[in-house]
């Protein structure tokens, strides 16, 4: 066989492994996607789950080794004296909050729940693999990750520690590469919970009045990844029209950093002006500025009071450029 036969084979094979990828309607945040930074994705994953990217066949390889890892993970922990509960139990059904029965429409499955030997309780547990060495120690590691997934699992395991109503649960990482294991304790931390929650409202609420979250500035690690970046972004087929000159690109990005500056000018010029409407035309000292008022008359031409024929007589048509900046 030749080295064509051979790509050809693993062609047809991830076709295959990518074919039972059916979509299927979404009625809720799933609360290993409730940590995501954009709210945004957040309302498309339910409004508009059949246009979401489908997993490619690695991405569908890595889940199965992920389940695969798991399941053995259970038994060498049911031998080693742990006793394993509630594997992928559904929680998040109804939550209570300050004594009223809330459905804030998250769902998920939590892993297991572990009691370690000599431990006097069961621990909700989230189950991961990470390839190499396991880089965290402690929670605070997770949550400088510089991935944004990474620091979602803190999300996700905090949202079913919220709605079982326990204050500890525990991660358990696995490496893929060294068979190490690794338990990082997690607290219930209710302030971060709150905020969690809030922007689950904010999505139900955008749902339900049929809005659609700001799109969050544009960062490669999260927009250049999202799986509805397809539908959210401008267009970014512009058929080999792109302008290479790096003094133009310098300046569209310094325009970006004073865009802020410029809007609270503005906002201080109208403030000024509303504070200063009442004086009367004159000299007066604000601090250490001097406000000056002063008074002209300027022509103006009313052109509503124009009779038509005589505008037709002097319009001209010109053509006019029109420049739009959108940041991708
Ligand atoms: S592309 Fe960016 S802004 Fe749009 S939904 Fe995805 S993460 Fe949000």
């Amino acid at each position: 066989m030749n080295d064509e036969t051979l790509r050809s084979w693993e062609n047809t094979i991830r076709e295959r492994l990518t074919q039972g990828n059916k979509k299927y309607p979404v009625h809720s945040i799933w609360a290993s996607r409730a940590g995501h930074p954009c709210t945004r994705f957040l309302e498309y994953t339910i409004t508009r789950w059949q246009d979401e990217a489908p997993i490619d066949a690695s991405t569908r390889l890595m889940f199965e080794d992920r389940k695969r890892a798991q399941e053995q993970m259970q038994i060498l922990l049911t031998n080693a004296g742990c006793e394993v509960r509630e594997v992928e139990t559904p929680v998040f059904e109804v939550v209570t909050k300050n004594g009223k029965r809330l459905r804030y429409g998250v769902t998920g499955r939590i892993d297991f729940t572990l009691k370690p030997p000599g431990a006097d309780k069961f621990y909700p547990t989230e189950f991961k693999t990470v390839s190499g060495d396991i880089r965290f120690k402690t929670l605070d590691d997770i949550k400088n990750s510089e991935h944004h997934y990474i620091r979602g699992y803190i999300a996700q395991l905090m949202m079913y520690l919220y709605a079982r109503g326990e204050e500890e649960g525990l991660f358990l990482f696995k490496s893929v590469s060294t068979s190490d294991f690794r338990f990082i304790p997690v607290e219930l931390d209710l302030e971060y919970v709150e905020e969690i929650l809030k922007k689950v409202e904010k999505v139900n609420e955008d749902i339900e009045q049929g809005n659609l979250a700001d799109r969050i500035p544009y960062t490669p690690s999260i927009c250049g990844k999202c799986s509805f970046k397809h539908i959210c972004l401008p267009s970014t087929d512009f058929s080999g029209n792109d302008v290479k000159d790096p003094e133009l690109i310098g300046a569209l990005q310094r325009r970006d950093e004073l865009l802020p500056l410029a809007e609270e000018l503005k906002r201080l010029e109208e403030l000024i002006d509303e504070k200063t409407a009442g004086l009367k035309v004159g000299e007066y000292e604000a601090g250490e500025y001097i406000i000056k008022i002063s008074s002209y008359k300027r022509a103006f031409v009313n052109s509503s009071l124009i009779p038509e024929d005589i505008k037709a007589k002097y319009t001209e048509v010109k053509d006019i450029r029109r420049k739009t900046i959108v940041k991708l």
